[in-house]
């Protein structure tokens, strides 16, 4: 089989093997690995998507990561046979729900951390094994994650006890929600480090890709053997097995008869980093039939900004929302976007990417911009309106929502207003929102939502949890499990047994480091 070449998206004359891209996790010169040609991706014909419908997930994983990786077969069936079984709590593994045709719930987290980062982070250490065997590299590993909540949570899952392995994870201190932090800080296994960081998201990952380029840490991990991974959204390992679920979507879409095959859909995706929506970009240039883009942020609207406008400018206010994933100023793997549509022009990914490191901003040419508009729609959704599409879609349909995937419905839902004034009509385009969290994770604001009436809706939940002022604040098992508690009894919807779980195991770790600590908490990991 013909292996696909990936190159960096600041020096195009690198031409490298998948394996290596998933060993590197970022090119030298700080460019992200991609596909060198789109045109050279593996495409599935509508015989192979519609042969998906009957196959399980780890079948349809490796149909369509087959041509991606250029492993062996025995290898591939092994990795996404580990990852994609009874370690997601439905059969189906990626779940799509019908809420309202024309609109699909793609259910991504049946995982053990009840949140997407799961689909890439069950399979990744499988993939990273295997890529290291391949490049001849047999040192231990520390993989290094700076994380807005989930992307932490799921690398940990993924990664306990992994041999050779050793993994630590930084995340906002101030930046996550109880029960995201209640994940962490209960995290089993022999070879996992966690630590609160004094600062918001960007803060955490910026002094985390430092820690990569850093002198002295280099110097101490060559003596102590020890080479450096990443397991965060900008590795090619972590990006390719999203592909595959909107792949799946659409194979069900046709079992269930409510497209026919080669039928456009949109898929609309709550977007931080840019990797959920990208993935669905290469399933489209794979050969999925989509019609539209939906791109949905939150408060923290700079995407939304660039699309409508073409200048991406960080010269704004950062806000810490009800879905804390999306809060995210710096959206690395636009990046790979602006790489392909530029027409691989890395002179040109390098302007803009150093003017946005000079000024915080740039803004990319017409060519671009009117390529980004024809395939993508960005909206946003404020806090306000999050809590009222949560509120809304429980009563109308029974369906509940986390904040992030609100956030993605309420912009589908503005979309669809521009295209059919708002009809929500049967025959419209089908519309796949990725919906990228349990309401569990972020009971607190979920319940708000539910309970909220027109000003301070937050109020029947600071009254119920003043009624038991003895495990306030400090013991935060008390406040996460109650904030379940009081959204179970609300909706008659079962909490996910891991986080139901979690309040009665122990806490293993409360480290707060301030933002220059990082680089010395990798150096104590470097030297026990
Ligand atoms: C990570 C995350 C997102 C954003 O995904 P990106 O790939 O970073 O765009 C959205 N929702 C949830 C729940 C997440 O964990």
């Amino acid at each position: 089989m013909n292996h696909l070449n990936y190159t960096s998206t600041r020096n195009s004359s690198i031409s490298v093997t998948a394996a290596e891209t998933i060993v590197k996790g970022i090119s030298e010169e700080g460019g992200l690995f991609v596909p060198s040609n789109l045109g050279d991706l593996p495409k599935l014909t509508m015989d192979d998507i519609k042969a998906l419908a009957e196959k399980p997930y780890h079948e349809r994983a490796f149909d369509v990561l087959r041509g991606l990786l250029g492993f062996d077969d025995n290898e591939l069936r092994s990795c996404v046979g580990k990852a994609y079984g009874f370690n997601f709590r439905t059969l189906g593994v990626a779940r799509l729900v019908n809420l309202n045709s024309p609109c699909y719930m793609l259910e991504l987290w049946h995982g053990p951390t009840s949140a997407f980062k799961d689909m890439a982070l069950q399979i990744l250490p499988g993939l990273l094994g295997v890529s290291m065997k391949k490049v001849g590299k047999t040192r231990k590993t520390l993989i290094l994650v700076a994380t807005s909540g989930d992307t932490g949570k799921a690398a940990l899952e993924g990664f306990k006890d992994v041999d050779g392995i050793e993994i630590a994870v930084f995340y906002p201190e101030n930046g996550v929600s109880d029960a995201q932090k209640m994940q962490m800080a209960t995290q089993e296994g022999e070879n996992v480090h966690v630590f609160a960081v004094k600062g918001n998201f960007d803060d955490c990952q910026n002094a985390v890709k430092a820690v990569f380029t850093n002198t002295e840490v280099a110097a101490k991990a060559e003596q102590s053997g020890v080479s450096f991974s990443s397991a965060n959204s900008i590795n090619w390992g972590r990006l390719c097995p999203q592909i595959v679920y909107y792949f799946s979507a659409y194979a069900d879409l046709i079992g269930k008869k409510e497209i026919r095959a080669g039928d456009k859909v949109n898929i609309c995706v709550p977007t931080g980093n840019f990797g959920n929506i990208l993935a669905a970009y290469y399933a489209m240039e794979m050969g999925l039939p989509v019609e539209k883009l939906i791109c949905a942020s939150n408060t923290n609207n700079i995407l939304t900004d660039f699309i409508n406008t073409g200048v991406y400018d960080c010269n704004r206010e950062f806000h810490t929302t009800v879905s804390p994933s999306m809060d995210i100023l710096i959206s690395s793997n636009l990046e790979r976007l602006l790489y392909h549509l530029s027409g691989n022009n890395d002179n040109l990914v390098r302007d803009w990417f150093s003017s946005l490191r000079q000024n915080g901003k740039f803004e990319v040419d017409e060519n671009v911009k009117s390529k980004i508009s024809s395939l993508i729609y960005a909206g946003w959704c404020d806090e306000r309106e999050t809590s009222d599409t949560i509120k809304a879609v429980f009563y109308e349909h029974g369906y509940l929502m986390d904040t992030h995937t609100a956030v993605a419905y309420k912009v589908w839902r503005d979309y669809n207003k521009e295209v059919n004034g708002d009809k929500i009509t049967k025959t419209g385009t089908k519309t796949i929102i990725a919906s990228t969290a349990n309401p569990y994770k972020f009971g607190e604001a979920v319940y708000s939502a539910l309970c909220a009436e027109s000003v301070g809706y937050r109020d029947e939940y600071r009254s119920a949890e003043t009624e038991n002022e003895g495990d306030a604040a400090e013991n935060k098992p008390g406040g996460v499990a109650r904030s379940m508690i009081m959204l179970a009894e609300k909706t008659g919807i079962c909490v996910p047994k891991p986080l139901a779980l979690m309040n009665q195991k122990p806490v293993r770790f409360t480290e707060v480091l301030e933002k220059d600590g990082i680089k010395d908490a990798v150096l104590k990991i470097l030297s026990p």
